[in-house]
């Protein structure tokens, strides 16, 4: 068991390690800057499922105990100013919702939105969670425009460029530049372990640069690149570089456990 996360942060990782109340998180120093924005990758610590959930997990699609998971659910609300937690039912799709009205449900409903990857919202007290083991959550923040977004983004999402989707419908809906857009990449398989022995046909060519070895792909790499074609500049663009499968101690690995939780990747506008 290890004591505190950020003994497994790289000296060129861009996370800061918080405790509140309790819950271990990350945050991004360059999100970290703007006072009206709140966001956190949370860990698998500080939570109350059990084995193998153990503990903070926070998908119902896992197995795990419903009641568990409310309360890990609820935890992860309670540290948040925001009244409302919105999450979705999420299905490697390149689908985004844009939020433009408040639930009229207090606390969210379980899955109100269903096949949904992303979200995006100008409303402040919308908290907006994306679940990962692996997968990649992408935080997107415009301060001009005070849009933020959030995405959940595999393997499929890369190959469906959700990334990019979403820079665009920030500048198609909210009149985003996406050069004001500050983003990150939060903890997921790393090049060390995004093994794809079937990468022929499931990745497409144009992938083929990012292959590090005979099957290993730099998915990280690959998303910075999604995001800088959408427009978003190289130095606005936080890359955790911190492997899900290699801590499986901190956070949740479907590749590694498979039966496993989720853990919390979140964003939202200050009330
Ligand atoms: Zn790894």
């Amino acid at each position: 068991m290890i004591s505190s996360p950020d003994t497994v942060l790289p000296t060129s990782s861009s996370l800061e390690f918080f405790t509140k109340d309790g819950l271990p998180l990350f945050r991004f120093s360059h999100l970290s800057k703007f006072a009206e924005l709140e966001h956190a990758v949370f860990t698998r610590l500080g939570g109350v499922s059990k084995p193998p959930f153990d503990s903070l997990n926070v998908s119902y699609d896992t197995g795990d105990d419903a009641s568990d998971i409310r309360e890990n659910l609820r935890r992860v609300r309670e540290l948040s100013d925001s009244p409302f937690l919105i999450y979705a039912r999420q299905s490697h799709s390149s689908k985004i919702v844009s939020l433009d009205k408040y639930p009229s449900v207090n606390p969210t409903p379980h899955y109100p939105l269903q096949g949904v990857d992303g979200f995006i919202t100008r409303l402040s007290g919308l908290l907006m969670m994306i679940k990962v083991a692996d997968c990649q959550a992408i935080f997107l923040y415009d301060p001009n425009r005070r849009v933020a977004a959030i995405v959940h983004s595999g393997w499929r999402g890369s190959v469906q460029n959700i990334i990019g989707n979403a820079v665009h419908q920030m500048v198609a809906h909210f009149d985003c530049k996406p050069q004001d857009v500050i983003s990150a990449i939060g903890p997921s398989l790393g090049p060390c372990c995004a093994e794809f022995r079937h990468w022929h046909r499931e990745l497409p060519t144009s992938f083929s640069r990012f292959r590090l070895s005979e099957n290993h792909f730099d998915f990280w790499a690959i998303s910075r690149k999604q995001l800088q074609d959408a427009g978003v500049l190289r130095e606005n663009i936080e890359v955790a570089e911190l492997c899900t499968r290699c801590h499986p101690q901190i956070f949740y690995s479907y590749r590694g456990e498979r039966q496993t939780g989720r853990f919390a990747a979140t964003i939202g506008i200050n009330v």
